[in-house]
Protein backbone atom coordinates (compact mmCIF):
# COMPACT_ATOMS: atom_id res chain seq x y z
CA UNK A 1 0.00 0.00 0.00
CA UNK A 2 1.62 3.30 -0.72
CA UNK A 3 2.10 5.83 2.51
CA UNK A 4 -0.35 8.21 0.98
CA UNK A 5 -3.12 5.58 1.60
CA UNK A 6 -1.56 4.17 4.78
CA UNK A 7 -1.74 7.31 6.39
CA UNK A 8 -6.13 7.80 5.02
CA UNK A 9 -6.78 4.41 5.91
CA UNK A 10 -4.62 4.91 9.42
CA UNK A 11 -7.00 7.73 9.85
CA UNK A 12 -10.47 5.75 8.99
CA UNK A 13 -9.78 3.49 11.78
CA UNK A 14 -8.94 6.55 14.53
CA UNK A 15 -12.19 8.13 13.30
CA UNK A 16 -14.30 5.25 13.30
CA UNK A 17 -12.94 4.01 16.87
CA UNK A 18 -13.16 7.84 18.05
CA UNK A 19 -16.66 7.81 17.07
CA UNK A 20 -17.56 4.33 18.43
CA UNK A 21 -16.34 5.59 21.59
CA UNK A 22 -19.09 8.36 21.92
CA UNK A 23 -21.74 5.96 21.33
CA UNK A 24 -23.44 8.25 19.64
CA UNK A 25 -24.71 6.58 15.96
CA UNK A 26 -28.20 5.44 15.84
CA UNK A 27 -29.44 7.24 19.48
CA UNK A 28 -32.27 9.31 19.41
CA UNK A 29 -33.00 13.07 18.66
CA UNK A 30 -31.74 15.11 21.81
CA UNK A 31 -32.61 18.67 22.39
CA UNK A 32 -28.98 19.69 23.80
CA UNK A 33 -28.15 18.81 19.66
CA UNK A 34 -30.67 20.44 18.42
CA UNK A 35 -30.48 23.02 20.39
CA UNK A 36 -26.85 23.76 18.91
CA UNK A 37 -28.08 22.80 15.64
CA UNK A 38 -30.55 25.63 15.76
CA UNK A 39 -27.78 27.63 16.97
CA UNK A 40 -25.71 27.32 13.93
CA UNK A 41 -28.86 28.36 11.63
CA UNK A 42 -29.55 31.44 13.73
CA UNK A 43 -25.83 32.74 13.98
CA UNK A 44 -25.66 32.20 9.75
CA UNK A 45 -29.15 32.73 8.96
CA UNK A 46 -29.81 29.81 7.37
CA UNK A 47 -33.23 28.10 7.63
CA UNK A 48 -31.69 24.58 8.19
CA UNK A 49 -28.73 23.49 9.87
CA UNK A 50 -27.52 19.58 10.73
CA UNK A 51 -25.33 17.70 13.14
CA UNK A 52 -24.08 14.62 11.41
CA UNK A 53 -21.34 11.98 11.91
CA UNK A 54 -19.47 10.24 9.90
CA UNK A 55 -18.42 6.79 9.69
CA UNK A 56 -17.39 3.75 7.08
CA UNK A 57 -20.81 3.85 5.29
CA UNK A 58 -22.93 6.44 5.68
CA UNK A 59 -23.65 9.83 7.12
CA UNK A 60 -25.39 9.59 9.94
CA UNK A 61 -27.99 12.65 11.14
CA UNK A 62 -28.05 13.39 14.76
CA UNK A 63 -29.59 16.74 14.63
CA UNK A 64 -31.63 17.92 11.72
CA UNK A 65 -33.54 21.63 12.29
CA UNK A 66 -35.26 23.16 9.52
CA UNK A 67 -36.35 20.50 7.97
CA UNK A 68 -38.22 16.84 9.06
CA UNK A 69 -36.02 13.92 7.77
CA UNK A 70 -37.40 10.75 7.49
CA UNK A 71 -34.11 8.82 7.21
CA UNK A 72 -31.67 9.74 9.02
CA UNK A 73 -28.80 7.94 6.50
CA UNK A 74 -27.17 9.88 3.16
CA UNK A 75 -24.91 7.43 1.66
CA UNK A 76 -21.28 8.20 1.57
CA UNK A 77 -21.00 8.63 -2.20
CA UNK A 78 -23.28 11.29 -1.81
CA UNK A 79 -22.09 13.28 1.31
CA UNK A 80 -21.42 16.73 1.70
CA UNK A 81 -19.74 15.46 5.78
CA UNK A 82 -18.07 13.19 4.30
CA UNK A 83 -16.19 15.45 1.51
CA UNK A 84 -15.97 17.97 4.64
CA UNK A 85 -14.10 15.83 7.06
CA UNK A 86 -11.49 14.58 3.84
CA UNK A 87 -10.64 18.18 2.87
CA UNK A 88 -7.80 19.73 4.30
CA UNK A 89 -9.35 22.85 5.00
CA UNK A 90 -11.22 23.46 8.51
CA UNK A 91 -14.49 25.08 6.38
CA UNK A 92 -16.17 23.71 3.33
CA UNK A 93 -18.53 25.97 1.22
CA UNK A 94 -20.87 24.42 -2.22
CA UNK A 95 -22.87 27.05 -3.91
CA UNK A 96 -25.62 25.31 -5.75
CA UNK A 97 -25.26 22.31 -4.62
CA UNK A 98 -27.64 20.43 -6.59
CA UNK A 99 -25.71 21.02 -9.65
CA UNK A 100 -22.41 19.01 -8.25
CA UNK A 101 -21.38 15.58 -9.26
CA UNK A 102 -21.35 13.93 -6.18
CA UNK A 103 -23.76 16.64 -3.85
CA UNK A 104 -26.40 16.53 -7.14
CA UNK A 105 -27.21 12.88 -5.40
CA UNK A 106 -27.58 13.53 -2.16
CA UNK A 107 -31.32 12.67 -1.61
CA UNK A 108 -31.71 15.52 1.26
CA UNK A 109 -30.04 17.84 -0.58
CA UNK A 110 -32.49 16.86 -3.69
CA UNK A 111 -35.36 17.64 -1.11
CA UNK A 112 -34.73 21.11 -0.58
CA UNK A 113 -36.46 23.49 -3.73
CA UNK A 114 -34.34 25.72 -4.26
CA UNK A 115 -31.48 24.73 -2.30
CA UNK A 116 -28.36 27.59 -3.04
CA UNK A 117 -25.76 26.27 -0.67
CA UNK A 118 -24.18 23.91 2.29
CA UNK A 119 -21.59 24.87 4.41
CA UNK A 120 -19.75 23.23 7.25
CA UNK A 121 -17.06 23.08 9.43
CA UNK A 122 -15.88 19.89 10.80
CA UNK A 123 -16.28 18.26 14.78
CA UNK A 124 -13.23 17.07 15.36
CA UNK A 125 -11.88 15.41 18.81
CA UNK A 126 -9.71 16.00 20.94
CA UNK A 127 -7.05 13.82 19.30
CA UNK A 128 -7.83 15.92 16.16
CA UNK A 129 -10.03 13.17 14.65
CA UNK A 130 -12.91 14.51 12.27
CA UNK A 131 -15.75 12.21 12.83
CA UNK A 132 -18.54 14.91 11.24
CA UNK A 133 -19.62 17.52 10.46
CA UNK A 134 -22.01 20.83 11.69
CA UNK A 135 -23.86 21.82 8.47
CA UNK A 136 -25.91 24.72 7.34
CA UNK A 137 -28.13 25.12 4.44
CA UNK A 138 -29.44 28.11 2.77
CA UNK A 139 -31.47 29.26 -0.35
CA UNK A 140 -29.55 32.12 -1.82
CA UNK A 141 -25.72 31.13 -2.89
CA UNK A 142 -23.91 33.21 0.06
CA UNK A 143 -20.70 33.31 1.66
CA UNK A 144 -20.54 33.04 5.39
CA UNK A 145 -18.60 36.58 7.15
CA UNK A 146 -15.83 35.98 9.23
CA UNK A 147 -17.77 35.97 12.50
CA UNK A 148 -19.97 33.73 11.45
CA UNK A 149 -17.69 31.10 10.49
CA UNK A 150 -15.95 31.93 13.73
CA UNK A 151 -19.14 31.11 16.13
CA UNK A 152 -19.67 28.15 13.75
CA UNK A 153 -16.24 26.51 15.02
CA UNK A 154 -17.31 27.26 18.72
CA UNK A 155 -20.46 25.79 17.69
CA UNK A 156 -18.65 22.85 16.06
CA UNK A 157 -16.84 22.94 19.46
CA UNK A 158 -19.71 22.76 21.74
CA UNK A 159 -21.43 20.06 20.21
CA UNK A 160 -17.92 17.83 21.06
CA UNK A 161 -18.17 19.63 24.43
CA UNK A 162 -21.66 17.73 24.36
CA UNK A 163 -20.28 14.84 23.29
CA UNK A 164 -17.91 14.61 25.99
CA UNK A 165 -20.13 15.36 28.70
CA UNK A 166 -22.85 12.77 27.36
CA UNK A 167 -19.93 9.87 27.42
CA UNK A 168 -19.03 11.35 30.27
CA UNK A 169 -22.80 11.50 32.17
CA UNK A 170 -22.31 7.79 33.61
CA UNK A 171 -26.01 8.19 34.97
CA UNK A 172 -27.09 10.08 31.61
CA UNK A 173 -30.93 10.56 30.96
CA UNK A 174 -31.05 13.99 29.09
CA UNK A 175 -28.95 16.79 27.27
CA UNK A 176 -27.26 18.85 30.27
CA UNK A 177 -28.62 22.74 29.05
CA UNK A 178 -31.86 23.67 30.58
CA UNK A 179 -33.46 23.58 27.48
CA UNK A 180 -37.28 23.29 29.11
CA UNK A 181 -38.52 26.82 28.38
CA UNK A 182 -37.42 25.74 24.33
CA UNK A 183 -39.12 22.44 25.00
CA UNK A 184 -42.17 23.58 26.34
CA UNK A 185 -42.57 25.54 22.97
CA UNK A 186 -42.03 23.07 20.97
CA UNK A 187 -44.44 20.84 22.72
CA UNK A 188 -47.21 23.52 22.33
CA UNK A 189 -46.20 23.76 18.29
CA UNK A 190 -46.19 20.00 18.15
CA UNK A 191 -49.57 19.70 19.37
CA UNK A 192 -51.14 21.95 16.57
CA UNK A 193 -49.59 19.91 14.23
CA UNK A 194 -47.08 17.18 15.22
CA UNK A 195 -45.82 16.72 11.87
CA UNK A 196 -44.60 19.77 12.03
CA UNK A 197 -40.15 20.35 12.87
CA UNK A 198 -39.61 23.99 13.65
CA UNK A 199 -37.27 26.25 12.68
CA UNK A 200 -35.73 29.74 13.99
CA UNK A 201 -34.63 32.27 11.28
CA UNK A 202 -34.30 35.85 11.70
CA UNK A 203 -33.40 38.64 9.53
CA UNK A 204 -32.17 36.15 6.76
CA UNK A 205 -31.21 36.74 3.37
CA UNK A 206 -33.52 33.73 1.96
CA UNK A 207 -36.40 35.12 3.63
CA UNK A 208 -38.24 37.96 4.40
CA UNK A 209 -36.97 39.83 7.59
CA UNK A 210 -39.50 39.77 10.40
CA UNK A 211 -40.45 36.33 11.00
CA UNK A 212 -39.68 33.34 12.75
CA UNK A 213 -41.16 30.08 10.95
CA UNK A 214 -41.92 26.35 10.68
CA UNK A 215 -40.94 24.04 7.57
CA UNK A 216 -43.80 21.58 7.23
CA UNK A 217 -43.23 17.82 5.95
CA UNK A 218 -45.99 18.21 3.56
CA UNK A 219 -45.23 21.29 2.29
CA UNK A 220 -41.14 20.48 1.99
CA UNK A 221 -42.60 17.31 -0.03
CA UNK A 222 -44.96 18.76 -2.18
CA UNK A 223 -43.71 22.53 -2.92
CA UNK A 224 -40.41 22.65 -1.47
CA UNK A 225 -39.61 24.14 1.74
CA UNK A 226 -42.59 25.74 3.41
CA UNK A 227 -42.75 28.65 6.48
CA UNK A 228 -45.84 29.63 8.89
CA UNK A 229 -45.49 31.71 11.63
CA UNK A 230 -45.11 30.99 15.34
CA UNK A 231 -46.75 33.09 17.82
CA UNK A 232 -44.92 36.45 18.64
CA UNK A 233 -44.50 35.50 22.34
CA UNK A 234 -42.46 32.55 21.11
CA UNK A 235 -40.93 34.13 18.67
CA UNK A 236 -38.89 37.13 21.41
CA UNK A 237 -38.32 33.89 23.85
CA UNK A 238 -36.42 31.88 21.48
CA UNK A 239 -34.60 35.38 19.78
CA UNK A 240 -33.80 35.73 23.37
CA UNK A 241 -32.54 32.55 24.32
CA UNK A 242 -30.55 32.39 21.31
CA UNK A 243 -29.19 35.35 21.31
CA UNK A 244 -28.10 35.68 24.97
CA UNK A 245 -26.59 31.73 23.90
CA UNK A 246 -24.82 33.38 21.12
CA UNK A 247 -23.58 36.15 23.18
CA UNK A 248 -22.05 33.66 25.56
CA UNK A 249 -20.49 31.60 22.60
CA UNK A 250 -18.81 34.55 21.31
CA UNK A 251 -17.44 35.19 24.82
CA UNK A 252 -16.33 31.51 24.96
CA UNK A 253 -14.54 31.68 21.56
CA UNK A 254 -12.95 35.03 22.72
CA UNK A 255 -11.69 32.91 25.93
CA UNK A 256 -10.67 30.46 23.69
CA UNK A 257 -8.23 32.15 21.27
CA UNK A 258 -6.45 33.89 24.07
CA UNK A 259 -6.35 30.83 26.14
CA UNK A 260 -4.75 29.08 23.07
CA UNK A 261 -2.74 32.14 22.43
CA UNK A 262 -1.21 32.28 26.30
CA UNK A 263 2.44 31.62 26.91
CA UNK A 264 2.31 31.25 30.91
CA UNK A 265 0.31 29.48 33.38
CA UNK A 266 -0.12 33.22 34.60
CA UNK A 267 -1.63 34.33 31.25
CA UNK A 268 -3.84 31.27 31.51
CA UNK A 269 -4.78 31.65 35.34
CA UNK A 270 -5.65 35.43 34.35
CA UNK A 271 -7.92 34.90 30.90
CA UNK A 272 -9.89 32.26 33.54
CA UNK A 273 -10.12 35.08 35.83
CA UNK A 274 -11.24 37.41 33.31
CA UNK A 275 -13.69 35.32 31.66
CA UNK A 276 -15.34 33.79 34.78
CA UNK A 277 -16.31 37.21 36.05
CA UNK A 278 -17.46 38.23 32.58
CA UNK A 279 -19.92 35.17 32.52
CA UNK A 280 -20.70 35.08 35.70
CA UNK A 281 -21.08 37.88 37.40
CA UNK A 282 -21.89 38.79 41.32
CA UNK A 283 -19.64 35.82 41.81
CA UNK A 284 -17.20 35.35 44.29
CA UNK A 285 -14.54 31.83 43.29
CA UNK A 286 -11.11 31.09 43.11
CA UNK A 287 -9.05 28.94 40.47
CA UNK A 288 -6.70 26.76 41.58
CA UNK A 289 -3.95 24.07 40.56
CA UNK A 290 -3.32 20.40 41.23
CA UNK A 291 0.56 20.82 42.55
CA UNK A 292 3.19 18.49 41.58
CA UNK A 293 3.06 15.63 43.95
CA UNK A 294 -0.53 14.94 42.78
CA UNK A 295 -1.57 15.84 46.61
CA UNK A 296 -2.72 18.97 46.89
CA UNK A 297 -5.07 21.73 45.26
CA UNK A 298 -3.79 25.22 45.84
CA UNK A 299 -5.89 28.55 45.14
CA UNK A 300 -3.60 30.28 42.26
CA UNK A 301 -5.98 33.31 41.55
CA UNK A 302 -9.48 34.24 43.54
CA UNK A 303 -11.88 37.47 42.66
CA UNK A 304 -15.21 38.55 44.23
CA UNK A 305 -15.35 38.93 48.15
CA UNK A 306 -14.82 36.47 50.88
CA UNK A 307 -13.90 33.35 49.43
CA UNK A 308 -15.40 30.51 51.47
CA UNK A 309 -13.29 27.51 49.95
CA UNK A 310 -10.04 26.78 51.29
CA UNK A 311 -6.76 28.33 49.81
CA UNK A 312 -5.17 24.56 49.76
CA UNK A 313 -6.90 20.94 50.07
CA UNK A 314 -6.58 17.74 49.01
CA UNK A 315 -8.05 16.77 45.77
CA UNK A 316 -10.25 14.01 47.93
CA UNK A 317 -12.21 17.09 49.60
CA UNK A 318 -13.83 18.40 46.69
CA UNK A 319 -16.67 16.19 44.87
CA UNK A 320 -16.28 17.74 41.59
CA UNK A 321 -12.52 16.34 41.67
CA UNK A 322 -13.44 12.81 43.04
CA UNK A 323 -16.02 12.56 40.46
CA UNK A 324 -14.50 14.06 37.64
CA UNK A 325 -17.09 16.42 36.85
CA UNK A 326 -18.87 19.41 37.45
CA UNK A 327 -20.71 19.57 41.07
CA UNK A 328 -22.84 21.95 42.43
CA UNK A 329 -23.88 22.58 46.20
CA UNK A 330 -26.84 24.13 46.57
CA UNK A 331 -28.24 25.97 49.74
CA UNK A 332 -31.90 24.08 49.62
CA UNK A 333 -30.57 20.84 48.96
CA UNK A 334 -29.16 18.34 51.30
CA UNK A 335 -26.81 16.71 48.86
CA UNK A 336 -23.36 16.24 49.79
CA UNK A 337 -21.12 19.06 50.23
CA UNK A 338 -17.22 19.53 49.36
CA UNK A 339 -15.20 19.65 52.44
CA UNK A 340 -13.02 22.14 51.28
CA UNK A 341 -15.78 24.74 51.92
CA UNK A 342 -15.60 26.92 54.77
CA UNK A 343 -18.63 26.43 57.20
CA UNK A 344 -21.02 29.37 57.31
CA UNK A 345 -24.25 30.46 56.19
CA UNK A 346 -26.01 27.46 53.20
CA UNK A 347 -25.42 29.09 49.86
CA UNK A 348 -24.93 27.96 46.14
CA UNK A 349 -21.22 26.85 44.74
CA UNK A 350 -20.19 25.11 41.74
CA UNK A 351 -16.93 22.79 41.55
CA UNK A 352 -15.88 22.61 37.66
CA UNK A 353 -12.31 20.26 37.57
CA UNK A 354 -10.41 21.50 35.35
CA UNK A 355 -8.88 18.14 33.04
CA UNK A 356 -7.10 17.03 30.21
CA UNK A 357 -7.66 13.54 29.23
CA UNK A 358 -7.80 11.44 32.41
CA UNK A 359 -5.45 13.94 34.15
CA UNK A 360 -7.09 16.39 36.95
CA UNK A 361 -5.36 19.42 36.60
CA UNK A 362 -6.98 21.69 38.81
CA UNK A 363 -10.39 23.17 39.80
CA UNK A 364 -12.37 26.07 39.26
CA UNK A 365 -14.82 27.13 41.95
CA UNK A 366 -17.49 29.95 42.07
CA UNK A 367 -20.17 30.73 44.58
CA UNK A 368 -23.63 33.02 44.25
CA UNK A 369 -22.76 36.24 45.83
CA UNK A 370 -24.44 36.98 49.32
CA UNK A 371 -25.60 39.77 48.62
CA UNK A 372 -29.41 39.85 47.19
CA UNK A 373 -29.17 40.61 43.41
CA UNK A 374 -31.69 43.38 42.04
CA UNK A 375 -30.63 42.41 38.65
CA UNK A 376 -34.07 40.47 37.37
CA UNK A 377 -32.01 38.11 35.18
CA UNK A 378 -29.34 37.16 37.55
CA UNK A 379 -29.86 33.42 38.00
CA UNK A 380 -28.53 31.43 40.53
CA UNK A 381 -26.10 29.03 39.92
CA UNK A 382 -27.90 25.48 40.63
CA UNK A 383 -29.40 26.03 36.97
CA UNK A 384 -28.24 24.00 34.61
CA UNK A 385 -27.46 26.66 31.78
CA UNK A 386 -24.24 27.97 34.27
CA UNK A 387 -23.12 24.64 34.88
CA UNK A 388 -22.92 23.81 31.28
CA UNK A 389 -20.98 27.08 30.98
CA UNK A 390 -18.96 26.58 33.46
CA UNK A 391 -17.79 22.94 32.84
CA UNK A 392 -17.04 24.54 29.00
CA UNK A 393 -14.75 27.05 30.06
CA UNK A 394 -13.26 24.34 32.58
CA UNK A 395 -12.65 22.52 29.61
CA UNK A 396 -11.65 24.67 27.65
CA UNK A 397 -8.96 26.03 30.41
CA UNK A 398 -7.82 22.23 31.62
CA UNK A 399 -6.52 21.78 27.86
CA UNK A 400 -5.12 24.83 27.40
CA UNK A 401 -3.22 24.25 30.36
CA UNK A 402 -2.33 20.88 29.46
CA UNK A 403 -0.63 22.25 25.84
CA UNK A 404 1.22 25.08 27.40
CA UNK A 405 2.67 22.51 29.52
CA UNK A 406 3.59 20.12 26.85
CA UNK A 407 4.39 23.08 24.65
CA UNK A 408 7.06 24.01 27.96
CA UNK A 409 7.97 20.31 27.31
CA UNK A 410 8.94 19.91 23.92
CA UNK A 411 10.45 23.18 24.21
CA UNK A 412 12.98 21.78 27.20
CA UNK A 413 13.50 19.09 25.28
CA UNK A 414 15.05 21.44 22.73
CA UNK A 415 16.97 23.24 24.51
CA UNK A 416 18.04 20.45 27.48
CA UNK A 417 20.13 17.19 27.51
CA UNK A 418 17.31 14.72 29.25
CA UNK A 419 19.83 12.96 31.30
CA UNK A 420 22.29 15.61 32.68
CA UNK A 421 19.95 18.45 32.64
CA UNK A 422 22.67 20.55 31.29
CA UNK A 423 22.12 22.57 27.75
CA UNK A 424 22.47 20.34 24.74
CA UNK A 425 24.70 20.20 21.90
CA UNK A 426 22.13 22.72 19.73
CA UNK A 427 21.86 25.19 22.37
CA UNK A 428 25.35 25.51 22.97
CA UNK A 429 26.16 26.07 19.59
CA UNK A 430 23.41 28.44 18.98
CA UNK A 431 24.25 30.48 22.29
CA UNK A 432 28.18 30.19 21.04
CA UNK A 433 27.62 32.12 18.30
CA UNK A 434 25.18 34.77 19.95
CA UNK A 435 27.69 34.79 22.73
CA UNK A 436 31.11 35.50 20.07
CA UNK A 437 28.96 38.60 18.04
CA UNK A 438 27.71 40.41 21.98
CA UNK A 439 31.47 39.44 23.10
CA UNK A 440 33.09 41.27 19.50
CA UNK A 441 30.61 44.03 19.85
CA UNK A 442 32.23 44.71 23.09
CA UNK A 443 35.65 43.98 22.50
CA UNK A 444 35.28 41.38 25.23
CA UNK A 445 37.27 38.06 25.84
CA UNK A 446 35.31 34.49 25.83
CA UNK A 447 36.33 31.81 27.48
CA UNK A 448 35.80 27.82 26.76
CA UNK A 449 36.48 24.56 28.06
CA UNK A 450 35.65 21.37 26.43
CA UNK A 451 36.28 18.20 29.12
CA UNK A 452 36.15 14.49 28.38
CA UNK A 453 36.03 11.79 31.02
CA UNK A 454 39.18 9.49 30.99
CA UNK A 455 38.58 5.91 30.14
CA UNK A 456 35.05 5.99 30.57
CA UNK A 457 34.08 3.11 28.67
CA UNK A 458 36.57 1.31 30.84
CA UNK A 459 34.36 2.37 34.06
CA UNK A 460 31.15 1.52 32.41
CA UNK A 461 32.31 -2.08 31.57
CA UNK A 462 33.18 -2.27 35.51
CA UNK A 463 30.29 -1.04 37.25
CA UNK A 464 27.94 -1.40 34.30
CA UNK A 465 26.41 1.40 31.25
CA UNK A 466 23.44 2.34 34.85
CA UNK A 467 26.31 3.45 37.12
CA UNK A 468 28.13 5.81 33.83
CA UNK A 469 24.46 7.12 33.71
CA UNK A 470 24.08 8.11 37.32
CA UNK A 471 28.04 9.95 37.04
CA UNK A 472 26.72 11.55 33.88
CA UNK A 473 24.11 12.71 36.10
CA UNK A 474 26.20 13.51 39.04
CA UNK A 475 28.51 15.76 36.75
CA UNK A 476 25.18 17.62 35.06
CA UNK A 477 24.51 18.29 38.91
CA UNK A 478 28.37 19.66 39.82
CA UNK A 479 28.19 21.53 36.65
CA UNK A 480 25.38 23.60 37.40
CA UNK A 481 25.88 24.37 40.68
CA UNK A 482 29.43 25.50 40.12
CA UNK A 483 29.64 27.28 37.36
CA UNK A 484 28.88 31.52 37.52
CA UNK A 485 25.25 32.45 36.62
CA UNK A 486 26.98 34.52 33.00
CA UNK A 487 28.47 30.93 32.27
CA UNK A 488 26.86 28.01 30.17
CA UNK A 489 27.26 24.94 30.81
CA UNK A 490 26.57 21.86 28.40
CA UNK A 491 26.85 17.95 27.60
CA UNK A 492 28.75 17.91 24.51
CA UNK A 493 28.54 14.32 23.46
CA UNK A 494 28.77 10.98 25.65
CA UNK A 495 30.94 12.00 28.21
CA UNK A 496 31.97 15.30 26.70
CA UNK A 497 31.05 18.28 28.26
CA UNK A 498 31.71 22.25 27.05
CA UNK A 499 31.71 25.61 29.40
CA UNK A 500 31.18 28.67 28.14
CA UNK A 501 32.49 31.70 29.82
CA UNK A 502 31.78 35.20 28.45
CA UNK A 503 34.35 37.92 29.24
CA UNK A 504 36.91 35.23 30.86
CA UNK A 505 40.23 35.71 30.53
CA UNK A 506 42.83 32.93 29.21
CA UNK A 507 44.32 33.03 32.41
CA UNK A 508 41.33 32.89 34.14
CA UNK A 509 39.43 30.29 31.92
CA UNK A 510 42.61 28.02 32.47
CA UNK A 511 42.43 28.51 36.54
CA UNK A 512 38.79 27.42 36.45
CA UNK A 513 39.30 24.95 34.10
CA UNK A 514 42.66 23.63 36.65
CA UNK A 515 39.76 23.64 39.57
CA UNK A 516 37.07 21.83 38.22
CA UNK A 517 39.16 19.33 37.68
CA UNK A 518 40.36 19.34 40.82
CA UNK A 519 36.67 19.01 42.64
CA UNK A 520 35.81 16.35 39.92
CA UNK A 521 38.31 13.86 41.26
CA UNK A 522 36.88 14.55 45.18
CA UNK A 523 33.04 13.78 43.19
CA UNK A 524 31.27 11.53 45.35
CA UNK A 525 28.53 9.32 43.35
CA UNK A 526 26.28 7.19 44.96
CA UNK A 527 24.60 4.63 42.85
CA UNK A 528 22.41 1.98 43.88
CA UNK A 529 23.16 2.66 47.25
CA UNK A 530 27.21 2.14 47.25
CA UNK A 531 29.66 5.01 46.76
CA UNK A 532 31.28 4.43 43.08
CA UNK A 533 34.92 5.31 42.21
CA UNK A 534 35.02 8.69 40.89
CA UNK A 535 36.81 9.38 37.62
CA UNK A 536 38.90 12.31 35.85
CA UNK A 537 38.86 14.46 33.47
CA UNK A 538 41.15 16.09 30.47
CA UNK A 539 40.68 19.44 29.77
CA UNK A 540 41.02 21.81 26.52
CA UNK A 541 41.40 25.04 27.50
CA UNK A 542 40.68 28.10 24.43
CA UNK A 543 39.87 31.82 24.50
CA UNK A 544 38.38 33.96 21.68
CA UNK A 545 39.86 35.35 19.78
CA UNK A 546 43.24 34.25 20.22
CA UNK A 547 42.48 30.34 19.61
CA UNK A 548 39.87 30.86 17.10
CA UNK A 549 37.27 33.77 15.99
CA UNK A 550 34.62 31.55 15.21
CA UNK A 551 32.04 29.34 17.30
CA UNK A 552 33.43 26.41 14.71
CA UNK A 553 37.54 27.00 15.07
CA UNK A 554 37.21 27.76 18.72
CA UNK A 555 35.39 23.91 18.94
CA UNK A 556 37.92 22.93 17.04
CA UNK A 557 41.06 23.88 18.70
CA UNK A 558 39.58 23.31 22.37
CA UNK A 559 39.19 19.56 20.73
CA UNK A 560 42.72 19.45 19.72
CA UNK A 561 44.09 21.06 22.78
CA UNK A 562 41.68 17.78 24.89
CA UNK A 563 43.27 15.39 22.31
CA UNK A 564 46.77 16.60 23.28
CA UNK A 565 45.96 16.07 26.92
CA UNK A 566 44.73 12.81 26.57
CA UNK A 567 48.25 11.73 24.56
CA UNK A 568 50.61 13.65 27.18
CA UNK A 569 48.90 10.71 30.00
CA UNK A 570 44.91 12.51 30.97
CA UNK A 571 43.79 13.96 34.34
CA UNK A 572 45.34 16.97 32.88
CA UNK A 573 44.35 20.23 30.99
CA UNK A 574 46.24 21.48 27.77
CA UNK A 575 45.83 25.26 26.56
CA UNK A 576 45.59 25.61 22.86
P1 LIG B 1 39.25 8.45 26.84
O1 LIG B 1 39.95 8.59 28.12
O2 LIG B 1 40.19 8.37 25.70
O3 LIG B 1 38.26 9.52 26.65
O4 LIG B 1 38.49 7.08 26.89
P2 LIG B 1 36.95 6.83 26.99
O5 LIG B 1 36.71 5.40 27.30
O6 LIG B 1 36.36 7.81 27.90
O7 LIG B 1 36.51 7.24 25.55
P3 LIG B 1 35.76 6.45 24.42
O8 LIG B 1 35.44 7.48 23.39
O9 LIG B 1 36.55 5.26 23.99
O10 LIG B 1 34.42 5.93 25.05
C1 LIG B 1 33.45 6.79 25.52
C2 LIG B 1 32.48 5.99 26.34
O11 LIG B 1 31.46 6.80 26.87
C3 LIG B 1 31.84 4.92 25.52
C4 LIG B 1 30.37 5.01 25.90
O12 LIG B 1 29.92 3.77 26.32
C5 LIG B 1 30.34 5.97 27.03
N1 LIG B 1 29.13 6.77 26.97
C6 LIG B 1 28.79 7.70 26.06
N2 LIG B 1 27.56 8.19 26.35
C7 LIG B 1 27.11 7.54 27.46
C8 LIG B 1 25.94 7.58 28.24
O13 LIG B 1 24.98 8.34 27.97
N3 LIG B 1 25.83 6.77 29.32
C9 LIG B 1 26.86 5.91 29.66
N4 LIG B 1 26.70 5.15 30.72
N5 LIG B 1 27.95 5.86 28.93
C10 LIG B 1 28.11 6.64 27.85
MG1 LIG C 1 34.93 11.18 24.29
MG1 LIG D 1 36.41 9.87 27.34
Amino acid sequence: MQNRDMDIKGKEIERERALLNFRILDTEPEEAFDELARLAAFVCKTPIALITFIDKEREWIKSAVGIDIDKREIPLQSSFGARLIRDPEEFLAVFNPTSDDILGMNPLIRSIKDIGFCAGVPLTDLSESKIGSLTVLGYKPKDLSFEQLSLLKTIAKQVMVQLEQRKDRADHTGPVLDFKKLDDISKSQDTQDHNYNKVLLSASQDMTTDTVRTVTKKDSENKGIQITSLGEKEISDWVYKLEAQSKQLILLCEMDELLQAANSDQDIYTIIKNYVQILFPNTTGALYVLNDALNLIQDVVTWGHNVRSEHSFTPEMCWGLRLGRIHTGTSSSKELHCQHIVAGNPFNYLCAPLSAGSKVLGLIYIQDSEEPSYDFDYERLGSSDKQYILSTIAKHSGLALANLKHREHLGAQAVYDSLTGLFNRRYMEETLKRELSRVTRKKNLLGLIMADIDHFKRFNDSYGHAAGDALLRSLGSFFKEHVRREDIACRYGGEEFVLIMPESSLENTRMRAEQIREEIKQLRVWHRGSLINSVNVSMGVVVFSEHGNSAETLLESADKALYRAKRQGRDRIEIA
